[in-house]
């Protein structure tokens, strides 16, 4: 557990470090056990020690730490409960994701590590944040994806680890960044279904998602 928090807390500062969120906005959590443990509501995400995670029981909801918990909450309940294999859930508000995804495109393929690693990707339309209806939209698509595209908002990925959660949202963003560049220069080529397909299915890559599960 205590190694849990501190994977938590590591990875929040490096959601801060890389630009993924600013100030206070984004959250995360992961789970342990029928709890989950999530960034406590107004910290700034570098700040939070082990003990500040709130811990929360995640079928009734019941918050168990002294500290209001982030106001996504129940974004955040949401994909545990929909899915018993989702161990880690990172939401952030990275720059290039957002961009694209409000102009109405999708972050299409264009480097090789982007559809090998983060294999299905969804898009939901705005829904004001914080609320039940966000929750649902989420949950309604989390099982069958490891990156959730929120237009006009952010990005929410989920994991094995918290790890893989982070690792997902580094590469939809970067491809996101990728592939808005690309568009300003000309028409970009995208990596077509075929090669996607090879990608995921180069033992090289299986290699390295195994890798990623793995604790550190
Ligand atoms: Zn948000």
């Amino acid at each position: 557990m205590k190694h849990l928090l501190n994977e938590l807390s590591i990875y929040a500062a490096k959601l801060v470090d890389s630009g993924l969120v600013v100030g206070a906005g984004g959250n995360l959590s992961a789970r342990d056990g029928e709890y989950m443990y999530i960034s406590p509501s107004g910290f700034d995400l570098k700040e939070i020690t082990e003990k500040e995670w709130v811990k929360v029981e995640i079928e009734s909801g019941k918050v168990l730490s002294e500290l209001k918990p982030s106001s996504e909450l129940e974004m955040h309940l949401e994909c545990f409960r929909r899915d018993p294999d989702i161990k880690a859930v990172l939401h952030a508000h990275p720059t290039y994701s957002v961009a694209v995804s409000s102009a109405g495109k999708e972050i299409r393929p264009m480097f090789p590590d982007y559809p090998a690693m983060v294999k299905r990707v969804s898009y939901i339309d705005y829904v004001i944040p914080t609320t039940n209806r966000i929750a649902e939209a989420v949950g309604e698509v989390v099982k069958e994806s490891q990156a959730i595209v929120m237009r006009n908002h952010g990005v929410l990925t989920v994991g094995t680890t918290v790890k893989e959660a982070y690792f997902y949202m580094q590469l939809t963003e970067e491809a996101a960044k990728v592939y808005a560049i690309s568009s300003m220069l000309g028409s970009p080529r995208v990596l077509t279904e075929e090669e996607c397909f090879d990608l995921q299915n180069l033992s090289a890559e299986t290699y390295r998602s195994s890798l990623l599960k793995k604790q550190k």
